[in-house]
């Protein structure tokens, strides 16, 4: 943290702490941020690019009903109201469609390549990728996931419960 973030950090209450941090911090030309997508909402402001910062967004905790900005939340822009991302702890879940994707390389790099918490799915998506009932690579590929995918992820399993047993931490 440079000078002039500490002295910005210091003016500003710890509730409002998370404005001097990404994705929200706003960059100096001299930090020399480098920015490889850009996105904006449905009205076209461009302030979604965290770039500009934190102005014109709103948050929503759908478990206290809060509109603070607290972890973890929903941020949607605040005069269209598109949904941008869910803001984990670590982590950003954004919305791809938002995402300017200029070339075929950029395109590539958001395909989805699986699904997780397929179980929990609203409605079936038969695309053939690997569809995991939980978290990927730690519970079952189910419905029309790539079979050879299937194979491998029992093989896996049946690879640790013997190193397990070799242990002696079989239950
Ligand atoms: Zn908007």
């Amino acid at each position: 943290m440079d000078a002039a973030e500490a002295k910005f950090k210091e003016s500003v209450p710890e509730k409002d702490h998370w404005k001097t941090k990404a994705p929200y911090k706003v960059h100096d030309p001299q930090d020399h941020f480098d920015v490889k997508y850009e996105a904006s909402c449905h009205c076209g402001k461009d302030d979604i690019n965290f770039t500009h910062g934190h102005h014109d967004l709103e948050w929503y905790d759908p478990t206290s009903k809060s509109i603070e900005h607290q972890l973890p939340c929903k941020v949607r822009c605040s005069f269209c109201h598109s949904p941008i991302m869910d803001e984990g702890r670590n982590m950003i879940l954004l919305f791809p469609s938002l995402v300017h994707l200029k070339t075929d390389e950029a395109k590539a790099k958001f395909k989805p390549r699986l699904h997780m918490f397929y179980e929990q799915r609203v409605m079936d998506i038969p695309d053939g990728l690997p569809k995991w009932s939980g978290i990927n690579d730690d519970s079952d590929l189910i419905e029309d996931s790539p079979p050879e995918e299937v194979k491998e992820n029992e093989r896996k399993r049946e690879q640790k419960r013997k190193e397990k047993f070799a242990k002696g931490e079989n239950k």
